[in-house]
């Protein structure tokens, strides 16, 4: 650090500030994790500097033969860890993956048969008619996933998101006595929207999915199957998702984070059937910028380090904390969505303390436990002050937490709930955003934290 000490201290000192928070705390974010040093290491080279839109091997800029053997293993890497049939390294994030499914999965299905029909090679032989009809053509597609109270994401056709803007949107929920995805359901929805594209994959449901049903579901109304499996890659790249809960068998298009379960740096990958892969390899510059070659090579260390026998038993431990965690946490009288959880994450629903999320959150911060608010199915409080906390194990669990470490996190979060009275606003109802703690305990947990 004394390197970026010369040049800005105030950036050497957050880094180190950092370092302090992420090892002083428990750090219980779903999506968060412990990139190996390998892998960090790997981020700060001079691969950064060089440019290399394209793919590997049809570059549009010169020079591109290192960057060309970096992507080459990395996707080697990516194809083998998850035996899928083609991959793509670029994307920078979970989002940018997102977009350029969405953007193959559009090549594919509606811009490549409409330039056959009409006899053109590429757009650039459209007339403008014909291409203002195919642009229109675009935006009539149909999306349909989870809703965002029932664990989905912005990126499954949300109107604060890109996705909500450039298609229309049917959302599935969950069933409201079980918090369960309700397949029937769906696929009864399905028939009426009949969506170009059924979206499967989630932030906040605490549960496996059957992907060998959602690709009956999608094949039975004609749409493409694109699983968003960001938050749990982990699990399927450590064999605890397998059969009908590994995705790939059975989706057409898969994208994904690098940095959550699994455990690499930060960015996206895409996975796809050899038919969807000439559109997914037009990613960048059609929806992404340059590749950061820098990070395509630290997601080579992390899928090589994801293909060794003790990823498997990290994944495993993952998922047996998270039910020691939820056990831990329903014994002791939190209530949780769904009553438990078979993947990474536990959704509390804090309103039984008389709690929103955001007091929750804030006052488990206060006490060293790092979370994020989460809505509930149907939640009355919105997505700003929410009514639920969600929490997960893959970070933990990288710093070696088993069942005994788990079950005292249990104890310490319920600690803190019981201790925290919402604020009253000016009026007397209890505010959304206010609380006080009892006396000594966010102290005393903060202490029981770092030294766990
Ligand atoms: N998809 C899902 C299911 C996610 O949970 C997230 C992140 O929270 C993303 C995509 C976006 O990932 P990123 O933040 O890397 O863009």
């Amino acid at each position: 650090l004394s390197v970026i000490e010369a040049v800005e201290p105030r950036i050497a000192a957050a880094t180190r500030a950092e370092l302090t928070d992420q090892r002083g705390s428990l750090k219980l974010i779903a999506s968060e994790n412990y990139a190996s040093l390998p892998v960090l290491l790997t981020m700060g080279t001079w691969l950064s500097d060089k440019y290399a839109e394209g793919t590997s091997g049809h570059r549009f800029y010169a020079g591109c033969q290192n960057v060309d053997t970096v992507e080459d293993v990395a996707a080697e890497h990516a194809r083998e860890l998850f035996g899928a049939e083609y991959a793509y390294v670029q994307p920078h994030s979970g989002i940018d993956a997102n977009l350029v499914a969405y953007w193959s999965i559009l090549a594919h299905r509606i811009e490549s048969p409409a330039l056959e029909r009409l006899g053109a090679k590429t757009v650039n032989d459209l007339s403008e008619e014909d291409w203002e009809d195919l642009r229109a053509t675009f935006n009539a597609q149909k999306v349909m996933g989870m809703s965002l109270d029932a664990g989905g994401h912005l990126t499954h056709g949300f109107r604060h998101n890109i996705s909500g803007k450039m298609f229309r949107q049917h959302s599935y929920g969950t069933n409201p006595e079980t918090g369960l995805i309700d397949y029937d359901k769906l696929l009864a929805d399905a028939r009426e929207f009949q969506p170009l594209i059924l979206v499967a994959g989630y932030s906040a449901y605490p549960r496996r999915v059957n992907f060998a049903r959602m690709r009956e579901i999608a094949d039975e109304v004609g749409a493409t199957l694109f699983v968003d499996m960001a938050h749990f890659a982990g699990l399927v790249a450590g064999k605890v998702f397998t059969g009908e809960e590994n995705p790939i068998p059975y989706a057409d298009v898969v994208a994904s984070t690098t940095h959550k379960s699994l455990r690499g740096p930060r960015g996206g990958f895409v996975l796809a059937t050899k038919e969807y892969a000439s559109s997914v390899d037009r990613g960048c510059p059609m929806v992404l910028g340059g590749p950061l070659s820098h990070v395509m090579a630290a997601k080579a260390l992390a899928f090589a380090e994801a293909r060794q026998q003790s990823f498997q038993v990290y994944a495993q431990q993952v998922a047996d904390n998270a039910k020691v965690l939820a056990e831990g946490l329903m014994k002791r009288g939190v209530k949780l969505v769904t009553d438990g959880t078979d993947n990474h994450l536990v959704l509390m629903d804090v309103s039984s303390f008389g709690l929103t999320g955001r007091q929750a959150e804030s006052a488990l911060l206060d006490s060293g436990v790092v979370t994020n608010r989460n809505s509930v199915p149907n939640d009355p409080n919105g997505a700003w002050y929410t009514s639920g906390v969600r929490i997960g194990t893959p970070a933990l669990t990288s710093r070696g937490f088993g069942a005994a470490e788990f079950d005292k996190v249990a104890e310490l979060i319920t600690d803190v709930l019981k201790a925290t009275t919402p604020v009253a606003t000016a009026a007397g109802a209890p505010g959304k955003a206010k609380y006080t703690i009892a006396d000594g305990v966010a102290a005393r947990t903060h202490a029981a934290a770092s030294e766990l």
